[in-house]
């Protein structure tokens, strides 16, 4: 049993200082271990309002795709908040390295409060009670940023792709990912930006084959060209079914 939960659909700076799309992360749950991913601004207020309630007290750990603000923004918090502030010291904290060494995002004085806080990387993987994280590759991003795919028995495996720009070998190092999640930025192609474009999703999902692909991390242009009501032609077009995630959506993890 397990499920997915958008706490937020907001991608880059404008949509996020705005609040466009909220910017709170998501909840995975599966097989009974609860973890969040990029606890961004307002991920702590996003839980709490979730109906029904999700409860970060009975989060197991919270996984860190790289540093930047809107993935960043509560993570202290969080910690806080797994950890009944810092007086059960429980859960785990993944993130890269450099989110931990050089301008580091998580506050000196939180590091004793989760059991343990450990730097991610490539082609490495992360166990947590049953659910596993596999690392298959670094993004190509301005800071240190991984995705994983995630293995738990009984459910499907659900891979997430975080902010990258597109390379040679990304569509490949998540081939037979059964739910592919990809934050889709910007409406075109552009490059130098370090974030994919909705043309570079479709050739990925082209290529990786996801029974679904959800599409989130919208950017302004993405917005603008009401990308929420285009799913069902990118769908077609690509031969998978690709969802657009909105906040506070939720998907069901079945094995199909
Ligand atoms: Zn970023």
């Amino acid at each position: 049993m397990g499920y997915l939960k958008f706490l937020g659909t907001a991608g880059a700076r404008f949509v996020m200082i705005r609040q466009l799309r909220a910017s709170g992360g998501i909840w995975f749950s599966a097989g009974g271990v609860n973890f969040l991913v990029d606890p961004g601004p307002g991920s702590l207020i996003r839980l709490l309002r979730s109906r029904p309630k999700l409860d970060p007290a009975n989060l197991d750990f919270i996984f860190l795709s790289h540093k930047h603000l809107d993935h960043s923004c509560d993570i202290n918090l969080m910690i806080e908040a797994m950890t009944n502030g810092g007086f059960d010291k429980r859960g785990r904290v993944f993130a890269p390295e450099d989110a931990l060494s050089q301008d580091p995002v998580i506050f000196k004085y939180i590091h004793g409060y989760p059991e343990k806080i450990e730097a991610v990387s490539a082609g490495r993987s992360y166990g947590v009670d049953g659910v596993e994280l596999h690392i298959p590759v670094r993004m190509h991003h301005s800071v240190e940023t991984y995705g994983f795919r995630m293995r738990c028995k009984g459910l499907p495996e659900v891979a997430y792709l975080p902010d990258t720009a597109f390379f040679c070998g990304l569509a490949e190092s998540y081939a037979g990912s059964d739910i592919l999640i990809i934050n889709t930025v910007m409406y075109e192609r552009k490059a130098g930006v370090g974030h994919l474009s909705l043309p570079e999703a479709e050739d990925i999902i082209r290529s990786v084959r996801p029974a679904k692909a959800i599409l989130t991390h919208f950017g302004m242009q993405m917005l603008k060209n009401r990308i929420w009501e285009k799913g069902e032609e990118i769908s077609d077009r690509t031969g998978t079914d690709v969802v657009i995630a909105g906040d506070g959506m939720k998907v069901d993890l079945e094995r199909g």
